[in-house]
């Protein structure tokens, strides 16, 4: 028998943040019949003739049917409906699609003959969410630095496998790759055969596997510009050994970067930056209106070079482990329960998750724009965790969802894949800044404590 452990409290849980955002969600609720009842809006889309998802969670047995479940408009219309499983037992009810929002009211009779629940439903955006799958290589702090560098160089492995098990399957749901630490992939080549490494290349030139151009996640404002333009030698090695180019860049776990990262990054040509910051409680972007900051914006050094940025910022602390949060790593059904809610409050509310989501311990954020689009980027990671492992459960989910619904189209990218089709779409969208993006985190670089008399 196993029992849980005894552990402090913390002050945040994943479990009741998820909670939360799935209340910010929630389009109306009441009582019928003494039974507690919560309709969700999310944002699911089915092909046909096009319907939208409402889900219906009611307390107690599950002893009604779709067919009891009656909807009318404010005029009183009659909304025809058909029901289908919802996640954890709850039932969803697939309506006609709106295209503005629009006011309803539902009534289960056989629960309660005269009360009913007025609810909003709001129109589905056309959803298309690019999942980079990578590891945030973070060494020694999880583990011992050899067994972290075992690890990474035992996820390249991996990822040919996977690249070769998917390679039949829809374009979409194919296994994609983003090497978010071009040092692994320099392990992982002294160890491997040339001929090994001469496959891993070719799959990076068909664009299922993206070597990505800073060589680990460092604290850039403590390098010299030397030091900072250094950190791309490896990156340049390796595009004139193998004749690949870079065009993406990442950085993890990190609360910002120096204000010259994009003249460096431009000396080989990447355009494109992926970050999720780890703002540990919010310290400097709170005092500095951090919030502000688009999720996707363009960034601009002082020299005029240029960076265009997707920040994964949700909120906070959690950034990179966003994807696992929504069960990508552990089922299609806990996908299923979380991802078309968390699309409802993205879309409507400053972040998508209240305080208590790990990494935030502070006040709730009233002052931010709601996501505007409906191209993003979602980090996704083999587990909640550093160095986390490829795994084929995204492919499969991506293959089944897509099967399922219209919108949200998942699918499987590389950071070049999600900054092209946002360019694209986003053109003359994407707002522009300048200015330092400072680490607050090296404030005590070098520092030592004085000691006590
Ligand atoms: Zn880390």
């Amino acid at each position: 028998m196993t029992t849980k452990a005894l552990i402090a409290a913390t002050p945040w849980s994943a479990d009741k943040a998820k909670a939360g955002m799935v209340d910010f969600a929630t389009a109306g609720r009441g009582t019928l019949g003494g039974r507690s009842v919560r309709v969700i809006a999310e944002q699911l889309l089915r092909g046909g003739p096009r319907r939208q998802a409402i889900r219906v969670e009611v307390d107690g047995p599950a002893d009604f049917a779709a067919a009891d479940v009656h909807l009318r408009t404010d005029g009183g219309s009659s909304v025809p409906v058909e029901g289908v499983d919802g996640p954890a037992g709850s039932l969803r009810l697939l309506v006609p699609a709106v295209d503005a929002p629009t006011t309803l009211r539902l009534a289960i009779p056989a629960l309660d003959a005269d009360a009913t629940i007025g609810l909003t439903v709001e129109p589905v955006r056309e959803w298309t969410i690019h999942l980079v799958h990578h590891s945030h290589l973070d060494i020694g702090y999880t583990d011992p630095q050899g067994t972290v560098l075992a690890e990474h160089v035992a996820f390249l492995d991996s990822c040919l496998d996977l690249v070769r098990q998917t390679a039949d399957r829809p374009d979409d749901a194919k296994f994609r790759w983003a090497v978010e630490s071009l040092w692994s992939f320099e392990q992982w080549v002294a160890a491997r055969s040339p001929e090994r490494v001469a496959e891993f290349v070719e799959y990076v030139r068909a664009g299922q596997i993206e070597l990505t151009a800073l060589p680990y996640n460092l604290h850039t404002d403590t390098c010299s510009t030397d030091e900072l333009h250094e950190l791309l030698r490896l990156a340049r090695t390796v595009r004139d050994t193998y004749g690949v180019e870079f065009t993406s860049a990442m950085q993890t776990d990190v609360p910002g970067t120096v204000a010259g990262l994009p003249d460096a990054l431009a000396q080989i040509g990447v355009r494109y930056l992926s970050v999720a910051h780890n703002w540990a409680g919010r310290s400097v972007p709170h005092l500095n209106g951090g919030q502000h900051l688009p999720r996707l914006f363009r960034w601009r050094s002082p020299a005029g070079n240029s960076v265009l940025v997707w920040m994964t910022d949700s909120p906070h602390g959690l950034a990179y482990m966003e994807g696992s949060v929504l069960g990508f790593d552990t089922s299609y059904e806990e996908v299923d329960g979380m991802l078309p809610a968390y699309l409802t409050a993205l879309a409507t509310k400053p972040y998508p998750f209240p305080p208590g989501m790990f990494g935030w311990h502070g006040d709730a954020v009233h002052d931010r724009e709601p996501y505007p689009w409906d191209v993003l980027h979602l980090r996704v990671q083999g587990m909640f965790g550093d160095n986390a492992p490829p795994r084929l459960i995204m492919a499969d989910t991506v293959a089944r969802w897509n099967e399922t619904w219209l919108y949200p189209r998942l699918r499987l990218s590389r950071n070049e894949d999600f900054f092209r089709d946002a360019e694209e779409r986003l053109a003359g969208q994407i707002r522009e800044f300048e200015g330092d993006w400072g680490d607050w985190w090296v404030e005590a670089s070098g520092a030592v404590p004085a000691r006590s008399p």
